[in-house]
């Protein structure tokens, strides 16, 4: 594999008394689409909110173009990092949610500028411009008005896809995206998606429960099971012929 943009290395965590990951190793490559499936429980949020910084490890590394990500474990102890430079690592990661969590405020485009002008200190006129092309990409150029409570929720979940692709990140975290959403509105979503991974040289990170979707937009799919990576490889052979019984089993109960 080239230079990986994203490593885990040997990171653990644990909520109290549940160890949620131990001796986690996961390198993933610039531009890949890695799609994370595993049942409710095994971690794979954690897997998500750990490299969106919303969790600390409690051990280990987690590496973003070779740097470290939180402030780093030493012998048991924390080594602090310099907070402008954790800023500038994090800011190569952006995360959707399963709840889209829009201003409800704010318009669509006012939702997809916010970010831009205030945290990465964007002209208005530029924040707009881009903003505008970002939410045409993801089929809402005609929405840009709206209010959150007057989108459905596949539109909702569109405007928070541009949202964190307007923060012109290197990474992409997709946490369930589609599973709040009524089915017929699942489609538009990982529409979406698709054509973001075509046009945009980023790599994203999903969980989903969507297999057809996994098998068919990702490069390598993961199975988790207790924070462990249980299978992996390409879709084709994870999902129609997984070799580890845990997989075998969880796909049965989930297709
Ligand atoms: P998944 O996304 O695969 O369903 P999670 O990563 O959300 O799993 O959770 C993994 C485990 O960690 C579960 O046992 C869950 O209850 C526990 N957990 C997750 N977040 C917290 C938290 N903030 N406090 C306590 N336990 C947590
Ligand atoms: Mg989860």
């Amino acid at each position: 594999m080239s230079e990986p943009i994203v490593r885990f290395e040997n990171v653990s965590k644990r909520f109290g008394e549940t160890v949620v990951m131990r001796d986690f190793d996961l390198d993933i490559a610039p531009n890949e689409k890695l799609a994370v499936i595993g049942p409710s429980g095994s971690g794979k949020s954690t897997l998500l909110r750990l490299l969106m910084t919303l969790e600390q490890p409690d051990g280990g590394v987690i590496y973003v173009k070779g740097e470290p990500l939180h402030h780093m474990w030493k012998n048991g102890r924390l080594v602090s990092a310099d907070q402008k430079h954790l800023r500038k690592v994090r800011s190569h990661i952006s995360m959707v949610f399963q709840h889209f969590h829009l201003f409800p405020h704010m318009t669509a485009i006012g939702n997809v500028i916010e970010g831009p002008i205030h945290v990465l200190g964007m002209k208005r006129a530029e924040a707009v411009a881009r903003a505008e092309e970002l939410l045409d990409m993801v089929g809402l150029a005609d929405k840009k008005g709206s209010h959150p409570s007057q989108l459905s929720g596949g539109q909702q979940q569109r405007v928070a896809i541009a949202r964190a692709l307007a923060m012109q990140p290197d990474v992409m975290l997709f946490d369930e995206v589609t599973s709040a959403l009524d089915p017929e509105l699942v489609g538009e979503v990982l529409n979406a998606i698709r054509k973001i991974g075509r046009e945009q040289d980023i790599t994203m990170i999903l969980v989903t429960h969507e297999m057809g979707f996994a098998k068919e937009f990702a490069d390598r799919v993961i199975f988790i099971e207790g924070g462990r990576i249980v299978e992996q490889g390409p879709g084709a052979q994870v999902l129609s012929e997984p070799r580890n019984e845990r997989t075998q089993a969880f796909l049965r109960a989930v297709l």
